[in-house]
């Protein structure tokens, strides 16, 4: 079984990639046709929330925000150093990023 992280990269550094199909021979795909699927499969690969802190009053008053890292959406603000229990969801969802946390 080819691995994700393998096909990613075999669909993104090549510009042509050939099938053999059985009882049909074999057909010739540019790569850039798969484009979608590899980003698909690219929001299967967990990654770490963007964390962006903002000085809301420019003293000392902080804020967390938590942004998925593909789309940018943000799905968390919270006052910084909060004791709140902390919204971690697994996916993204508004574009289906799976989401590392700590
Ligand atoms: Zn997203």
């Amino acid at each position: 079984m080819i691995e994700v992280e393998k096909a990613m990269e075999l669909f993104r550094h090549h510009d042509k990639v050939k099938f053999i199909l059985t009882g049909l021979g074999e057909r010739e795909y540019e790569t850039v046709q798969f484009k979608e699927i590899v980003g698909l499969l690219e929001k299967q690969i967990p990654k770490e929330p963007i964390i962006l802190l903002e000085d809301e009053d420019g003293f000392a008053y902080q804020f967390e925000h938590y942004l998925c890292p593909n789309c940018k959406n943000i799905f968390e603000q919270r006052p910084q150093r909060s004791n709140a229990p902390l919204y971690s969801p697994n996916y993204c969802q508004d574009c289906g990023q799976a989401m590392k946390w700590e």
